[in-house]
């Protein structure tokens, strides 16, 4: 197996200010390289010649496209034409714009809901496009599709070493807590907070609660991210999991003992499950060496203290 040295090279994280963006920047600092990260107000990834202007001048060896419009399951579902025409521009743009410019390697992240709704379980990567897609994620998942086959295309065609991983639902410190736009895990923390808070003895769960979905936590996945661009250079997609999956139920119950919460749960059957499981199969990089290792419970810990950190500021 190829494997490249990250040391001395220029990499830019697209995206350094998101979830995933952050802990990849702190994950980078082992690997004694120059990390390259640029603020939304200077460079509008959207923006074809800007960006190809700023890579002109930048250089970068290797990119990560960690850049995205990320969203809950009602954001998603709220907003088509912001995550179809977001998340669409920047994998265009970067990855065309990788190839003109010289970039030698690419990694793109996905994300699980880019399977179909009813894939059998454990989601293998080679179920991609076999059925139709959750309808309250689908122009996230169809921005996404489009990304990690721009990297296979420029693969066959130019021979681009442009990889992409698919991660399972990830969470951890600096997530988006907001109950309305974030996913569910920071979104059921700060109600389950604000209700101890608030002496309110239920919380409201959207949806049945039945609906199953994988954790892996943001410190896991970044560092599976290093590993991929150091060591993978295929331009199939691989899936990235943790292998902890649990029902929304059985998470809120979790985050209840974390908190404190001795109340019950109700449900709001108003708000869409969406798909009733993506479980993904992580055997291929699993098999490659890498596994996750922060357990659901530590991970809920560690995600909320950084809730507390941040609301004492
Ligand atoms: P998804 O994985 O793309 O469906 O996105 P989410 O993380 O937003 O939602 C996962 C599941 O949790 C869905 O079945 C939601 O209906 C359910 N859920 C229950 N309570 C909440 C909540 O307070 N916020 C969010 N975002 N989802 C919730």
């Amino acid at each position: 197996m190829k494997q490249i040295s990250l040391k001395n090279k220029k990499i830019f994280v697209a995206g350094h200010t998101g979830l995933v963006g952050k802990s990849l920047c702190k994950r980078l600092e082992k690997e004694k390289c120059k990390v390259l990260c640029v603020n939304k107000k200077s460079l509008d990834l959207r923006d074809f010649n800007k960006t190809d202007r700023w890579l002109k001048l930048n250089k970068p060896d290797y990119i990560f496209i960690a850049a995205a419009r990320v969203g809950g399951i009602l954001e998603n579902s709220s907003y088509p034409a912001d995550f179809i025409y977001d998340n669409l521009s920047i994998a265009l743009n970067l990855i065309h714009l990788s190839y003109k410019n010289n970039v030698k390697k690419v990694l793109y992240l996905g994300s699980s809901c880019i399977y179909p709704k009813f894939a059998k379980q454990p989601i293998k990567e080679d179920s991609l496009l076999t059925g139709s897609l959750e309808p309250t994620n689908e122009w996230y998942a169809i921005a996404k599709i489009a990304g990690l086959k721009l990297c296979k295309a420029y693969g066959i065609q130019y021979k681009n070493n442009f990889i992409s991983a698919m991660p399972t639902n990830l969470y951890g410190p600096g997530d988006n807590f907001d109950v309305k736009s974030g996913h569910v895990l920071p979104g059921l923390i700060n109600k389950i907070h604000n209700a101890v808070k608030q002496n309110k003895k239920k919380v409201t769960i959207w949806g049945t609660g039945e609906p199953k979905r994988e954790f892996l936590f943001v410190d896991d996945l970044a560092d599976a991210l290093v590993f991929l661009m150091k060591k993978y250079n295929k331009n199939e997609h691989i899936n990235v999991g943790s292998a902890n999956e649990v029902s929304i139920l059985n998470l809120a119950k979790t985050i209840a003992r974390v908190i404190g919460f001795k109340g019950r749960f109700t449900f709001d059957k108003s708000k869409p499950d969406g798909t009733p499981r993506k479980f993904i199969d992580s055997k291929k990089i699993n098999s490659l060496g890498w596994k996750s290792k922060t357990n659901l419970l530590d991970g809920i810990k560690l995600t909320y203290e950084s809730y507390l950190k941040n609301k004492s500021k």
